[in-house]
């Protein structure tokens, strides 16, 4: 199941990649038997450049995983969306965002 924490939860011009990462993060919690909830996206009081509000970041619900099923989700979200996104393991949540590096 994926859902979003509540109606303050904005995925307006949310950007495709960000879609395939909810997907991606979607399925690894199925796999733990747990819910997906998405706590921000294009919303909330985040660093003044933060890619939330370009629609490349979401934050997602950490609380309802032991600190071991949080370690196994963060190391398969990285493993599966590779080197242009990052994940970030916040105290209280997992920070998602497609960040493109350069290639040369
Ligand atoms: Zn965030």
């Amino acid at each position: 199941m994926i859902s979003l924490k509540d109606s303050t939860v904005k995925l307006t011009g949310m950007s495709c990649q960000t879609v395939f990462a909810i997907v991606v993060a979607g399925s690894i919690y199925q796999s733990f038997d747990k819910p997906l909830v998405i706590t921000s996206a294009n919303d909330g009081h985040h660093s003044k450049n933060s890619k939330h509000y370009r629609g490349d970041a979401i934050d997602i619900r950490t609380r309802h995983l032991t600190s071991e099923e949080e370690q196994e989700i963060v190391t398969q979200l990285r493993h599966c969306l590779g080197r242009d996104y990052d994940v970030v393991q916040e105290s209280n949540h997992i920070h998602i965002e497609y960040d493109p590096k350069r290639r040369d």
